[in-house]
């Protein structure tokens, strides 16, 4: 089994074309591998969606898609290394300039383009810091630097006023709108026509070499065109003769969410004849901002001369692929293999049903993105183990209406909605999952039938969905529990109290006072105090699962008397199933670690081992009838 470093560093590396080393130190650094490339900032996308359109039609052919060879993706940054400065060239072609006693601007107004070192750096001046390119090549002897004033000395020559040589102090201060005053319209630029869907672009050229490492790449061409409700990009795909034209591939690496820019598509968006393949693609409906725009990839067969023998297909780490023999053919592991594991095959050979279990918290203790955070911890220890595990929340918000209504903000009013695809099926993927396991995750909303409807669905694909639930007023915990097989909760404890602190008035002072407790006693306290809200006297609950947090300062918990209250509190049916160690701190708003994420070996050990008592619990639970709480049905 890979271990999931080299995996994950894999994965980003085959799409970047980082160098390895590089890459293992970049991921070690991300907190969450939920995705591998980051995405950039809005300056940032906007700089690369222009730059795009800019070097879309390469004159000169290259091995690498659009002669690049490598990408450095970072939040407000992206490096481009090109093969050649010849290919460099086009990108200089998005820098503004005007005819020589003439107003208008052409290029991209704003941006300020330098050479640092062996690189040209373009960014917009007014915020150079908020995004920046960076193109260099990988021949040394390649002159670089001499390409900005060369393509300068070219325009003054045909009368052109270069825009982008002053340097950000040298600019005048901006002017501040002024309230009441009307402004002078300004004129519509490139970078209006690119703002909706800045993106898809972004997301194709930080993972450009996907592109090569198909079967029969020959050539990519990409342009975007204006539509109603953004901008559309087209990528033609060219592959050598003889090559299949479609390829289940590259929908699949486009579709994943985890190294791949995570689109979707559907069987209306592809058509496929012997002369060409088309698959059309949008960004999934709860991405929105500035992903207004259709990716349409058109394959055909390379009409101008290409290199005779073309490259062998390269295996993609991120679609669990393993090498490709020597010869071509399919990978060892075909995407379409997986999250069908061992499951499917039974005696009688009829698919064994996955496990479906719900996950509570006491009322009103904690958020549902906290408790989604926690069965992503629970589920990617439990993929670790080797199972197929769905995590899925529910939320109104997801609701397609409910979204329209987010989406329409001031300038979106009028903007028609972009195409959506309705993927087949409903999931992604949430981590990479070294083994046999996978780890998937869903947001459900809708009634409480289709929540349910679902949760059957994901039975024959998974071995285990976890239904996270808040059990509070807008949960859906009360009423979806015939669709489980079983429930457990997790509690933030700190070990249980072994004496109360009680106040009593001697001699007019109220003085400080400890009372000692049973373990029987301690269980009772602590289970009216922890377990609020939770139907313990109607649904069967398999048990608690502890989440440690510190014991508070000066009180040692003993084992012997926690021993004693676990074994009450098993006697009240709420039997403790582990005690989770202790979560690093986690800063608000951070994605929280998974075992699935860059923690060290021993506490990912620790963890899976914590979480497999949890499964093996679940299992042996035997499904019943629940008397309904709710009084409509
Ligand atoms: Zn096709």
């Amino acid at each position: 089994m890979m271990l999931i470093e080299e995996q994950v560093a894999a994965a980003r590396q085959q799409l970047t074309g980082e160098s390895l080393r590089a890459v293992r130190l970049r991921v070690k650094e991300m907190r969450s591998w939920r995705s591998l490339i980051p995405s950039g900032t809005d300056t940032q996308l906007l700089l690369e969606s222009v730059l795009l359109q800019h070097i879309g039609n390469p004159q000169r052919s290259s091995r690498f898609p659009l002669g690049i060879a490598e990408v450095v993706p970072t939040s407000s940054r992206l490096d481009i290394r090109f093969e050649h400065s010849d290919l460099v060239r086009p990108a200089l072609e998005m820098l503004p300039y005007r005819e020589r006693g003439q107003r208008t601007i052409h290029g991209t107004p704003g941006l300020w383009a330098r050479t640092v070192g062996r690189s040209i750096e373009i960014a917009f001046a007014r915020h150079p810091a908020a995004g920046v390119i960076a193109l260099t090549t990988l021949d040394r002897a390649d002159h670089i630097e001499g390409l900005l004033s060369t393509y300068e000395a070219s325009l003054s020559a045909q009368r052109r006023v270069p825009l982008w040589t002053a340097a950000p102090g040298a600019l005048p201060p901006e002017k501040l709108r002024t309230g009441g005053r009307r402004r002078k319209p300004q004129p519509r630029t490139i970078i209006d026509d690119h703002r909706p869907a800045v993106a898809l672009p972004s997301a194709v050229l930080r993972r450009i070499r996907l592109w090569d490492r198909l079967s029969g790449h020959a050539g990519l061409k990409v342009s975007a065109t204006s539509a109603d409700h953004g901008l559309d990009w087209h990528i033609v795909r060219e592959v050598h003769q003889g090559v299949s034209l479609h390829d289940d591939r590259l929908a699949a690496i486009l579709s994943d969410p985890v190294a791949g820019p995570g689109l979707v598509t559907d069987g209306e968006g592809h058509h496929c004849d012997g002369d060409r393949c088309v698959m059309e693609f949008t960004a999934p409906a709860d991405r929105t901002s500035g992903w207004r725009g259709l990716l349409r990839v058109e394959t055909v067969t390379a009409s101008t001369p290409v290199p005779p023998v073309p490259q062998r297909p390269r295996h993609f780490t991120a679609l669990d692929e393993t090498a490709f023999p020597s010869h071509g053919g399919l990978p060892h592991t075909s995407p379409a293999e997986r999250h069908c594991p061992q499951r499917t095959r039974s005696d009688d050979n009829k698919p064994t049903e996955g496990r479906s279990t719900q996950l509570l918290a006491p009322r009103l203790s904690r958020s549902q993105w906290e408790l989604t955070g926690m069965a992503m911890k629970i589920g990617a220890a439990w993929a670790l183990d080797g199972c197929a595990v769905l995590v899925v929340t529910h939320s109104f918000d997801a609701d397609r209406e409910v979204r329209r209504l987010y989406e329409h903000d001031v300038f979106g009013w009028s903007i028609p909605d972009r195409p959506t695809f309705v993927p087949s099926l409903p999931w992604r993927r949430g981590r990479l999952v070294p083994g046999g396991g996978a780890l998937f995750t869903h947001t459900v909303c809708g009634s409480r039938a289709d929540v349910g409807a679902l949760l059957q669905q994901a039975r024959a694909h998974f071995d285990w969905t976890i239904f996270v639930d808040c059990n509070d007023n807008l949960g859906m915990g009360p009423y979806i529990e015939r669709s489980v097989d079983s429930h457990f909760i997790v509690v933030d404890s700190s070990g249980y109290p072994e004496s109360f602190v009680t106040a009593q008035a001697r001699n007019g002072v109220a003085e400080h006072h400890e009372v000692a407790v049973t373990p029987a006693a301690s269980a009772m306290a602590w289970r009216q105090q922890h377990l609020t809200g939770i139907p313990l006297d109607r649904v069967p609950m398999s048990g608690l699962v502890l989440r440690q947090s510190s014991p508070s300062a000066g009180s040692t918990p003993s084992p012997n008397f926690t021993a004693q209250v676990d074994a009450e509190l098993a006697r009240f049916g709420i039997p403790v199933l582990t005690r989770l160690p202790e979560a690093p701190h986690v800063a608000l708003g951070d994605p929280s670690p998974t075992v699935l994420d860059a923690v060290d070996d021993a506490s990912r050990a620790a963890y899976v081992k914590a979480c497999t008592p949890i499964h093996l619990a679940l299992r042996a639970v035997e499904p019943c009838l629940i008397p309904s709480a709710d009084p409509w049905s």
